[in-house]
């Protein structure tokens, strides 16, 4: 599983890198993901993550 935040969505509001730190990161106002395959443990964090974002810039893609 892959993880793709779309920058021109992103609000900034830090949602996803509150609830999986380990994928979603910010930089300065947008969040970043993770480059490359999400480890399998935080799969279920980054799925919960990218549900959460209020702007549905998150998108998932299975690898
Ligand atoms: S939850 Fe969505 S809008 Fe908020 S920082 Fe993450 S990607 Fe951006």
């Amino acid at each position: 599983m892959r993880a793709f935040v779309d920058p021109d969505l992103c609000i900034g509001c830090t949602q996803c890198a509150g609830i999986c730190p380990a994928v979603f990161t910010m930089e300065g106002t947008l969040a970043v993901a993770l480059v490359g395959e999400i480890p399998g443990e935080e799969v279920p964090a980054a799925v919960d993550a990218a549900q959460a974002c209020p702007v549905s810039a998150i998108r998932m893609e299975e690898s």
